[in-house]
């Protein structure tokens, strides 16, 4: 029998966590009105929580689990367990209970109500430094002005989607991944619930700063061409700079006979700041073009080394 909700967890080292987990989510689920899978991805981790997510599957039948044959990263390993969820309802949920599970239920009720995506919006990032609040903030703000779609601030990928978008999603070959924006450019009727995002239950962070960073460049990238016609302002900017520059030379060679403009400082400058227009420019193009590539290999987006709990077989 089809389960009518699917939750997708993605599960990097966290051997800590995962017990605790268990024990609120199977709550959850217990109080939840239908059927429900529980589906644990498991992204290459070097900690026990393999033989963790083993268990817990051999324990509970409504846990199956999908375990890659290394490292993928955090988007594509939520993107194989919604290619692999059977629910007519997909509610993905960070591993680290920094997204409440308790929250499902008010994520149901909108669902209920008519909407096909329910995402959760932080009110308050509780026990996370300044030094990674700051730049999220500035960063959603920036986003939504530059990107095609409105990608709604302050939101992660912790929601709820109906068959009919996850459909939709799991056509979607991208390799670049930035979930939050192809959710919000599938459309359909969304809405948002709130909540205070909880401090992670046990063990680090498992999103370096790099990772990070490309999470957030890949967002501006992948749903904005802004960037690249930056260069192109970039470009006229400095082009204007120098006609003024220029015409400004020629009025002191005109009316003062002496040259004003002499010594290497302001030959340098310019030299510097051509120098790094171009670079930056380069450097913007090389990251669309870099996209392009990585498009074009078509590799698969995940090597699966083992899957357990999916009696149906699914397309790898
Ligand atoms: N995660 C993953 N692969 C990775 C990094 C993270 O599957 O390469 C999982 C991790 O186990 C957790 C979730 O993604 O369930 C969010 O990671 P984390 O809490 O480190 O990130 P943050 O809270 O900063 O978004
Ligand atoms: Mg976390």
């Amino acid at each position: 029998m089809q389960p009518q909700y699917s939750l997708v967890i993605p599960i990097y080292n966290e051997e800590q966590t995962l017990p605790e987990l268990y024990r609120r989510i199977g709550a959850v689920m217990d109080r939840m009105d239908g059927q429900v899978e529980l589906i644990l991805i498991n992204d290459g981790s070097r900690d026990r929580s393999l033989t963790i997510i083993r268990e817990l599957h051999q324990k509970d039948s409504r846990i199956c689990y999908l375990s890659f044959a290394r490292n993928f990263g955090h988007q594509i390993a939520v993107t194989a367990g919604v290619n692999f969820a059977r629910g007519q309802v997909v509610i993905i949920l960070d591993g680290d209970l920094q997204d409440p599970p308790e929250l499902i239920f008010d994520m149901i009720e909108q669902w209920k109500l008519g909407y096909q995506v329910v995402y959760a919006q932080r009110t308050q990032r509780r026990q996370e430094s300044w030094f990674k609040r700051m730049p999220a903030y500035i960063y959603y703000r920036i986003l939504r002005h530059l990107a095609d779609v409105e990608i709604p601030t302050d939101t992660g990928d912790f929601c709820l989607m109906d068959r009919c978008v996850v459909d939709i999603l799991n056509k979607m070959p991208e390799r670049n991944r930035y979930i939050r924006g192809l959710r919000a450019w599938i459309g359909f009727k969304q809405t948002a619930v709130k909540f205070e995002r909880d401090p992670r239950f046990a063990g680090d962070v498992k999103y370096t700063f790099t990772k990070s960073l490309g999470l957030a460049v890949n967002g501006l990238v992948s749903f904005s061409k802004v960037p690249l016609r930056l260069s192109t302002y970039l470009g006229l900017f400095a082009a204007f700079v120098s006609i003024f520059m220029g015409l400004l030379v020629l009025y002191w060679r005109i009316f003062y006979s002496s040259s004003v403009l002499t010594g290497f400082a302001t030959i340098l400058m310019a030299i510097f700041f051509l120098g790094a227009v171009q670079l930056v420019s380069i450097g913007i193009l090389g990251e669309y073009i870099g996209r392009i590539y990585e498009e074009v290999k078509d590799r698969p987006l995940y090597t699966l080394s083992e899957v357990a709990g999916f009696e149906r077989k699914h397309h790898l």
